[in-house]
């Protein structure tokens, strides 16, 4: 994959599954995100367990959060992110929030706001999504989300929703 090379930025990086074997799903993506070149893993939170948001007609799901360097542009990342999506078998059904192998989202790209057609970062779901807030805090814990405020004052606010951490 073609890809244009910025000054080094912290970014974290959401990974969620809930179809076939979803922690060896996880595993498998931490391994191919920290092979993509221009991506060096810095910090992986615990496997956590959350209830499906959206459709409840399906399976629960494990997620975690991924802290890393990249020298690649957002868009670049955001690119390599989805072509691991695809390789691990992810169907886009259209369907909003429907079951996935893997779901792998940009949290936040060092202090830059964006605000793109085919990129939001941070990611606008962020403040209310506990499975989001826990790993994130777990490995970050002084994180500051542009915009949105320090992750611990952002965790005080939003409800746990049944999230476990399994490990
Ligand atoms: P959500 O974004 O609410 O978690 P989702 O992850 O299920 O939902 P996807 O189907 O994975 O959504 O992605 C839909 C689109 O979201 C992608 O085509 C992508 O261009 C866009 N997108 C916008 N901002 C981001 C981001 N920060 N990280 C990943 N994808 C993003
Ligand atoms: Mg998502
Ligand atoms: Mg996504």
């Amino acid at each position: 994959m073609q890809t244009s090379l910025s000054p080094p930025v912290i970014a974290y990086i959401g990974l969620g599954s809930n179809l076939v074997d979803p922690i060896v799903q996880i595993k498998s993506a931490r391994i191919a995100v920290a092979a993509i070149e221009g991506v060096q893993e810095m910090t992986f939170s615990s496997l956590y367990h959350s209830l499906p948001m959206g459709p409840q007609d399906q399976p629960d799901y494990v997620n975690a959060v991924m802290g890393v360097v990249t020298k690649l542009l957002p868009m670049d990342l955001l690119r390599n992110l989805q072509h691991i999506e695809n390789i691990q078998g992810r169907i886009r059904t259209g369907e909003r929030w429907g079951a996935r192998t893997l779901d792998l989202d940009i949290l936040t790209y060092g202090d830059q706001e964006i605000d793109e057609p085919d990129l939001i970062v941070p990611h606008k779901g962020i403040e209310e999504r506990s499975f989001v807030l826990c790993p994130l805090f777990q490995i970050a814990p002084e994180l500051y989300v542009p915009n949105k405020g320090f992750i611990v004052d952002l965790i005080a606010k939003c409800p746990l929703s049944g999230l476990k951490r399994i490990n």
